[in-house]
């Protein structure tokens, strides 16, 4: 279990959390599912 960023709005989050997406062979996590209805919509823009 480790720490992440959450790409959309920079905070923290455990790896373990509910909140995440695969994109282009890449895990990323989110600390609620507003953060990721964000970036599944337009995860081009949070990962650059
Ligand atoms: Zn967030």
């Amino acid at each position: 279990m480790g720490k992440k960023i959450d790409p959309v709005c920079g905070m923290t989050v455990n790896d373990d959390s509910e909140f995440k997406s695969d994109y282009q062979g890449k895990e990323y996590y989110f600390c609620c599912s507003h953060c990721k209805e964000k970036f599944d919509l337009n995860p081009l823009k949070f990962t650059r």
